[in-house]
């Protein structure tokens, strides 16, 4: 294959990044911060941030794409938050609760069955005592063949049944049997049985919050705020909008790569030579749509890639003017969970309680964000984005089911908003490693990396900052020949660039972890212990960072979506 080089002769190479969300404004960043200036970020919406975006809606609400709650793994994204935001956050509570059997189970679920109906309570203990005996179904989590199987050999039949295997086909509108295992980690495979039923028995609170697990909120803006300051460092004006010499270019779709002569062509005919390609992309698009080369192992591995899960997602934020939530005592709570199928979310966020500013008028309105994840396993009235009211309409109904809307509040709604996201979440299905063991080394091998949420496809390293940190360690490999830790897949390319990638899960996996220790002094962790405005804050990516990319290790309490925790 001939090897095309658009590099100036004996200047930099040409680097060229599709997308503006996390991944690739955390490579531009690192891009800008080690000196390389030639490189350009396209990005097809008029905003950056992709799905870490927020909105303000006409009424004043500020809403996410779903509930971002953002904990981090590394010390270089803390330096960064730092950095763009100063003092600009909240902190907050992570008070995560199940809401089944009409009522309120605190998080985590298995150290709280207590708060069930005493049969359903007992259904749960015996079947957890009888799976970590190795006595279920499902004799360890070591035999189980995929996700629904590891759900039986560790939690066992009673909360398999009322909670896991519902709650788990709601977010993820897959079987688990169609889930791998892996992503989950073999840390969450032993519970602590003798702490479930000491609860029970004595009848102890035992709640997954407190001081040690809380959460930064951007004060204004929502999530996005924090990315959207990453525009004025790489060249956007303070109000997002471009200007000469920008490093990114908004509202530029690119529609196909010519992997062969090393040229992305945009929607609007304009080309853009590239060295090396950064694409965040969802993999089954870039291979389907996008992606043009004469190479006769495209076929195949175009086929490989389309075989990629994923499901998509309506983001229901509801607007009500009424001064606490339910006219009752003023509520605490971040987000729930929703098992049941008396309402269509597998979630809710308080996101009110995230910030004073995210509604018109803190002293008189709250916000609530509903989740609901479609996929052909799982269809809904949404029908693929088109009808977004008939979901929202259901969101609503399922809040007066859960209790969450008391009767008549209903007329209190003063903004209705809904985001359809066609990708929401990356499946971990039991053929996706294997795919991307076959996918990701052959785009490597022509000079194409393939990061982030869906360019990478590993939900167990797809929140906000591991996809940050995949940009980066991507620049870091490439500059400066580091390796990657984050994607969790080591690779030698072959000739034919296939079989040639091993996975492993990485040590930063997984979301919603608490932190075992500190990363020590001069890590620049900032540790805040209220939330204030220090008004206005200069950002400077070309300042070095005081100590080398470091990792925060990863916490027992585990993966928040599927309400789940290790030993704890
Ligand atoms: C419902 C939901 C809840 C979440 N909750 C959390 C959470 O609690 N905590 C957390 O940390 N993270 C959370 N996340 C994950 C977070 O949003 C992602 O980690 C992050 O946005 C991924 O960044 P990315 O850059 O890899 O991809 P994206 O954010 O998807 O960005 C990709 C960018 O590429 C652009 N693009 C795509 N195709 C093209 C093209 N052809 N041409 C040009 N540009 C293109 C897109 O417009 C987009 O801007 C959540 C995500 C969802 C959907």
């Amino acid at each position: 294959m001939s090897e095309p080089t658009h590099q100036a002769r004996g200047g930099p190479p040409r680097i060229v990044i599709i997308g503006a969300g996390p991944t690739g404004l955390g490579a531009g960043y690192r891009l800008k911060e080690l000196g390389h200036d030639n490189f350009l970020i396209l990005e097809r919406h008029g905003y950056v941030g992709g799905l870490a975006h927020s909105f303000t809606d006409p009424a004043g609400f500020t809403w996410d794409i779903g509930g971002h709650v953002m904990f981090s793994h590394y010390s270089y994204y803390d330096r960064c938050f730092e950095r763009l935001m100063g003092d600009e956050f909240t902190l907050n509570n992570r008070e995560s609760w199940v809401r089944m059997f009409d009522r309120w189970v605190p998080y985590p679920f298995q150290n709280n069955v207590r708060y069930l109906p005493p049969e359903a309570c007992y259904e749960c203990l015996s079947g957890l005592i009888k799976a970590q005996a190795g006595k279920g179904t499902v004799p360890s989590p070591a035999a189980a063949r995929n996700f629904g199987e590891f759900i039986d050999a560790v939690f066992g039949e009673g909360i398999a049944r009322h909670f896991m295997r519902p709650y788990n086909f709601k977010v993820w509108a897959y079987p688990p049997e169609r889930m791998n295992k892996e992503w989950i980690g073999e840390r969450v495979a032993v519970i602590d049985t003798d702490r479930a039923l000491r609860n029970v028995v004595l009848g102890k609170d035992d709640f997954g919050w407190g001081p040690n697990n809380q959460f930064k909120f951007p004060l204004k803006g929502g999530t996005g705020e924090f990315y959207r300051r990453f525009g004025p460092v790489l060249g956007l004006t303070k109000d997002g909008r471009e200007q000469p010499g920008s490093h990114i270019r908004l509202n530029a779709a690119v529609a196909s790569i010519d992997a062969d002569a090393k040229v992305v062509t945009l929607a609007d005919g304009h080309t853009e030579p590239y060295d090396h390609l950064l694409s965040t992309i969802p993999l089954d698009v870039l291979f389907a749509k996008v992606l043009r080369t004469r190479d006769a192992s495209f076929p195949a591995t175009a086929r490989a890639a389309s075989g990629l899960l994923h499901s998509a997602g309506y983001m229901v934020g509801l607007g009500l003017k009424s001064r606490v939530p339910g006219g009752g005592t003023p509520d605490t709570k971040s987000w729930m969970y929703f098992p049941e199928d008396n309402c269509p979310f597998y979630r809710v966020t308080y996101l009110s309680n995230y910030s004073p500013f995210m509604t018109p008028d803190k002293d008189h309105y709250y916000s609530l964000l509903c989740e609901v994840s479609e996929s052909s396993a799982k269809p809904t009235p949404g029908a693929n984005g088109q009808n977004p009211d008939a979901v929202i309409e259901d969101c609503v109904r399922g809040l007066e089911n859960a209790g969450l809307l008391a009767p008549g509040e209903r007329a209190n709604i003063v903004s209705r908003w809904c985001y359809y996201a066609d990708y929401s979440y990356p499946t971990p299905s039991v053929e996706r490693d294997e795919i991307l063991t076959r996918v990701i080394p052959w785009l490597e091998a022509r000079g194409i990396a393939s990061r982030g949420r869906f360019g990478m496809w590993k939900y167990e390293v797809a929140n906000t900052d591991h996809s940050l940190m995949q940009g980066v360690e991507w620049v870091n490999r490439l500059l400066r020949g580091e390796p990657e830790t984050t994607i969790g897949m080591t690779y030698t390319v072959t000739e034919d660039g296939r079989n040639a990638a091993v996975h492993e899960r990485p040590a930063h996996a997984g979301s919603g972890e608490k932190r075992l220790k500190s990363p020590g002094p001069g890590a620049g962790v900032h540790v805040a212990r209220d939330s204030h405005v220090n008004g206005g804050t200069k950002c400077d990516a070309t300042r070095a960072h005081p100590a080398p990319v470091g990792d925060i290790p990863a916490g027992e309490v585990g993966e928040d979506e599927v309400g789940i925790t290790g030993r704890s």
